[in-house]
């Protein structure tokens, strides 16, 4: 049993076989997923696909590219975006965050800074106002010195430094990537877990993203895939999905030297309790 806390099925490379790849996740043993929101669009199209599957629940949010894309333009849309908050479904709001990382070598600047912490902010409290969860989405700029490929840190202090002005909410770092250092700040709040998908797979076995995951109690590790993007390896290079969670769920289990099924059954209770999805028998 496993819960799949981070996918975007909506996307439009599922559009020819989404009945398929819901049922596989299922056959899997894959028994819940959440499909998360990334935009207006998709946080639209994740209610509308949690509303028809009964294993599906979603979450909406307007990712920090949202604002990049849109600029001032994207708060025009905040009241249509809070409408979509009426869905029995709507478990958490995410995935939100800053994103300092710009693709074309450009160094992000200080107003697209202060644009992406604004939309971020709105949404922090719209979560506390619906006493929901959120989902945070973290990519720190590059380093300018090249050889530092690594990115930087600079998005998970800024991250860091407003949520602790909401310490009623719950908060799940979505693909962590943070160092170890960053990764003890973190554990020292107990509002706050970790969510893992299929890049851990790539890491060479000395990575020190190894040592973190060591670090991190498994009692607040959360599975996820980020699907369509990312496979684990074995499937690493095709399209990835939410089945695919058991490849994470194997390294996890290998990294922290825990039985499969022990690692799977806990990281599941810490999903049900986390998105208040438990299923009562
Ligand atoms: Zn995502």
């Amino acid at each position: 049993m496993l819960i799949e806390t981070h996918a975007h099925i909506d996307d439009k490379q599922f559009d020819s076989d989404r009945d398929e790849v819901i049922a596989r996740a299922n056959s899997f043993g894959v028994e819940k997923i959440i499909n998360i929101g990334a935009g207006l669009g998709s946080s639209q199209r994740s209610v509308a696909l949690a509303e028809k599957y009964d294993n599906i629940f979603c979450s909406i949010g307007l990712h920090p590219h949202y604002f990049m894309e849109y600029g001032e333009k994207s708060f025009d849309k905040i009241f249509e975006f809070k409408s979509l908050a009426t869905s029995k479904k709507l478990v958490a709001i995410g995935e939100i965050g800053l994103d300092y990382f710009i693709p074309d070598g450009n160094i992000i600047t200080k107003e697209q800074k202060e644009l992406q912490k604004r939309g971020f902010m709105l949404q922090l409290e719209f979560a506390k106002e619906l006493k929901l969860p959120v989902i945070l989405h973290c990519r720190g700029s590059r380093p300018v010195v090249p050889s530092a490929y690594r990115e930087a840190e600079d998005s998970y202090e800024d991250i860091l430094e407003i949520i602790l002005n909401f310490p009623k909410l719950n908060f799940v770092w979505h693909s962590f990537g943070g160092r170890l250092a960053f990764t003890e700040k973190v554990l020292a709040k107990e509002n706050m877990l970790f969510s893992f998908s299929g890049n851990i797979t790539y890491n060479k076995p000395n990575a020190e993203i190894f040592e973190v995951l060591r670090k991190i109690p498994i009692e607040k590790i959360m599975l996820e895939t980020d699907c369509p993007y990312l496979a684990p390896v074995p499937m690493r290079g095709k399209r990835n999905e939410p089945a695919f969670v058991k490849y994470v769920a194997q390294k996890i289990a290998e990294v922290k030297n825990l039985e499969l099924e022990d690692a799977a059954k806990i990281t599941t209770v810490n999903a049900e309790n986390f998105f208040g999805i438990k299923t009562i028998n």
